[in-house]
């Protein structure tokens, strides 16, 4: 799974989008536990922690003044706004990975095309969830959406979906098995 330039040889890029919902977390983090050789990048965001979310394993939660101070020191790979808040990927911690690991990022669409333009490289995946009917019962589930955010997440939803066709895998989270068994024989071929 290791690039062949020698002078280089950085770990492979995955990035996987798809709107909020879909089920893309929960596939990411289960194939880097699956892949001894994926590791992913923990973000920064400036929204709060749902309840169960710990600081530096789910996210590290900052202000919108840290995160900005860190813009400005350019210390984010990439970085976007997404549903109100901010969110970024630490530029230190990815490139140490990739020194090791292949990376697999759990970002959205914005980032994953600031990624593109930064690295030039990668493997782009994007998560459907099976219909906007079954996207929306997801988000109902979720307590800690309200009935805004799932109006807003929706819509951006379907923004997002119109865009899909830019990367090269697309996988429908129609059965998790199913959509994980898909996204390992990417990630390993
Ligand atoms: P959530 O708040 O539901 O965990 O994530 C909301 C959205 O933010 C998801 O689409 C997720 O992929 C995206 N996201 C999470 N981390 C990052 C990041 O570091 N950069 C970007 N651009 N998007 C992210």
């Amino acid at each position: 799974m290791r690039n062949e330039n020698p002078e280089m040889r950085m770990g492979i890029l995955f990035v996987v989008s798809a709107p909020s919902g879909a089920g893309k977390t929960t596939l990411c983090r289960e194939m880097s536990r699956l892949i001894h050789n994926l590791k992913y990048t923990i973000s920064y965001t400036t929204r709060t922690p749902r309840p169960g979310e710990v600081n530096r394993k789910d996210y590290t939660f900052v202000t919108l003044k840290e995160f900005k101070d860190m813009i400005e020191k350019g210390e984010f790979a990439e970085w976007a706004e997404v549903h109100g808040h901010l969110y970024g990927t630490p530029i230190k911690e990815l490139e140490n990975l990739r020194k090791e690991y292949d990376v697999i990022l759990d970002i959205d669409i914005q980032g994953a095309n600031q990624i593109k333009r930064r690295y030039r490289e990668g493997v782009y995946i994007f998560i459907l969830p099976p219909s906007m009917e079954i996207l929306e019962d997801r988000l109902k589930k979720r307590m800690a959406n309200s009935e805004i955010e799932i109006k807003d997440r929706l819509m951006k939803a379907r923004e997002e979906i119109s865009e899909y066709k830019e990367y090269e895998y697309i996988i429908v989270n129609n059965d998790f098995a199913e959509a994980l068994s898909e996204l390992k024989s990417i990630i390993l071929s």
